[in-house]
């Protein structure tokens, strides 16, 4: 089992239409005007406050049950899907990312300060870094793995789909003593907030099969219709948006 963070880390710096997607802006032709100058006014401010970090661990995927999946040293982890997810692979990609404390704190003084508008923008602008940092993340692993001829499942966090958030502690166990910047509350949030855990499996070709295997996405024939963490309906490996501090 190997544990690192990533250096040098990958830019967390958001997409403007995500920022704005998360603001509500998204089914409107153009946000408003005064809406777009003042996010050009507080976008550095944000950029400065991150500090994104990416802690990794990849471990052996020792049993896939009916309930869940058993990796690592006998670790398991109670989601139907994830394990249905990580049938084909052969190693679990275990993750922790953040963009850091600055941007917590950044929100709380605007608050106290009275800047309510602009603590809001805040809170969706590191949202969404933390979601791009995060996709980055996944992305570049699956351009490595590819080069080895393995493909990645989906990506699963506690608290999304049929995954308790208390397995985070499962989860923040796999990185045994490493020196993770992020911690978990009583119940199972991350601090800092803008944080994201999961996992990923890492999957081989098939014999007479050219590329890995397509990723298994259990919402194609789920009829939760009002969940706001379901994928688009294609075997392309694309997460769900972030549950705030507790997931992706
Ligand atoms: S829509 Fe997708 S993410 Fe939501 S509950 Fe169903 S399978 Fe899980």
């Amino acid at each position: 089992m190997t544990s690192e963070p990533e250096e040098p880390v990958l830019s967390a710096e958001p997409d403007r239409t995500e920022v704005l997607r998360l603001l509500g802006m998204h089914r409107r032709r153009g946000a408003p005007g005064e809406v777009l100058r003042r996010l050009d006014e507080l976008w550095g401010e944000g950029v400065s406050s991150l500090r994104p970090r990416v802690w990794e661990v990849e471990v052996p995927i020792r049993e896939v049950g009916r309930t869940g999946v058993t990796v690592g040293d006998g670790v398991f982890l109670r989601s139907r899907r994830l394990a249905r997810a990580l049938g084909e692979a052969v190693r679990a990609r275990v993750f922790v990312v953040t963009v850091g404390h600055g941007p917590d704190r950044l929100i709380q003084r605007w608050t106290t300060q009275g800047r309510v508008a602009d603590a809001f923008f805040l809170d969706a602008f590191a949202s969404a870094a933390v979601e791009s940092l995060v996709e980055r993340y996944y992305r570049s692993t699956a351009e490595l793995a590819a080069g080895q001829g393995l493909g990645v499942t989906l990506r699963f966090s506690p608290g999304y789909c049929d995954w308790p958030v208390q397995d985070q502690r499962s989860l923040f166990s796999l990185f045994r003593d490493e020196d993770l910047g992020v911690s978990l509350t009583e119940s199972c949030f991350m601090t800092p907030r803008k944080s994201v855990s999961g996992v990923f499996g890492l999957a081989p070709a098939q014999p007479g099969r050219v590329g890995p295997p397509p990723a298994y996405n259990p919402c194609a024939d789920c009829g939760k219709h009002d969940c706001t963490a379901r994928r688009a309906a294609t075997a392309t490996p694309d997460p769900p948006a972030p549950l705030e501090g507790a997931g992706p």
